[in-house]
């Protein structure tokens, strides 16, 4: 009886275990700075996930590997643009196959001049003026603002449950998206693009962006927690 008990408690414990680490994530940072300490207790308080730090340039060879099997998504927060060739067509496999990627902010400048990478994330942020269909497009940011948030599509199981907020954080402005977004959320600030976070089909995935997520602000807001978190279970049942 008493080994019938120990064994019945040693199988909740490993319940538990397995429920505490449900969801492996890949978080890639480097290429721009970042108040690592807020944005990881961010991290932390999403709870149901269990991640690995990785910077550039070494998350790309990771991703090249057959080890980034091992996580169930990748979470980019990097501005990177140095990239192989092999590395590309790793991105490239990835999503043909149906892996799950979230990108975040900054992540959105990443690999200016690979052009696919803007068919990938939705959108592309010019870092110098370039002539696009004849017009001259040059993006730009500003901090410390207060944004009003608009839910796109409160049905989205990203969106659930928030109602429309204000975040004070940073705008990126006259940045380009692509056709094929999704809208989840958008803002009538004067200094943004109209939408700031999406979902993008491409391949057997669908990528998720969400413009938002500058720094400490952000990081502690529970609206963004929340849009976090449930983007994150979002992306990764949707790619299971
Ligand atoms: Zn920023």
């Amino acid at each position: 009886m008493k080994s019938l008990l120990m064994t019945f408690v040693l199988c909740i414990v490993h319940l538990a275990a397995i429920s505490q680490d449900k969801y492996r994530l890949l978080v890639i940072t480097g290429g721009h700075g970042f108040e690592k300490v807020p944005f990881y207790n961010m991290m932390d308080s999403l709870g149901n996930f269990s991640y690995d730090r990785i910077e550039q340039p070494k998350a790309n060879e990771l991703i090249a590997s057959p080890d980034i099997d091992r996580y169930d998504a990748l979470v980019f927060y990097d501005m990177n643009d140095s990239i192989t060739l092999v590395q590309k067509q790793a991105y490239l496999r990835l999503l043909q196959k149906g892996k799950a990627m979230v990108f975040l902010h900054h992540s959105l400048v990443s690999y200016q001049n690979w052009d696919e990478f803007q068919r990938i994330i939705g959108g592309k942020y010019y870092e110098k003026a370039t002539l696009v269909n004849g017009n001259s497009v040059k993006s730009s940011y500003q901090h410390d603002v207060i944004i009003p948030v608009k839910i796109e599509n409160p049905a989205h199981p990203v969106t659930k449950g928030l109602a429309d907020f204000e975040i004070y954080d940073e705008v990126y402005g006259n940045f380009l998206t692509q056709p094929t977004i999704r809208p989840l959320l958008s803002t009538t600030h004067p200094g943004s693009s109209k939408y700031i976070a999406w979902t993008n089909p491409f391949g057997r995935s669908e990528v998720l962006f969400i413009q938002l997520g500058h720094g400490p602000e952000a990081f502690g807001n529970s609206n963004y927690r929340k849009l976090l978190r449930q983007g994150m279970e979002w992306s990764i049942e949707r790619h299971r």
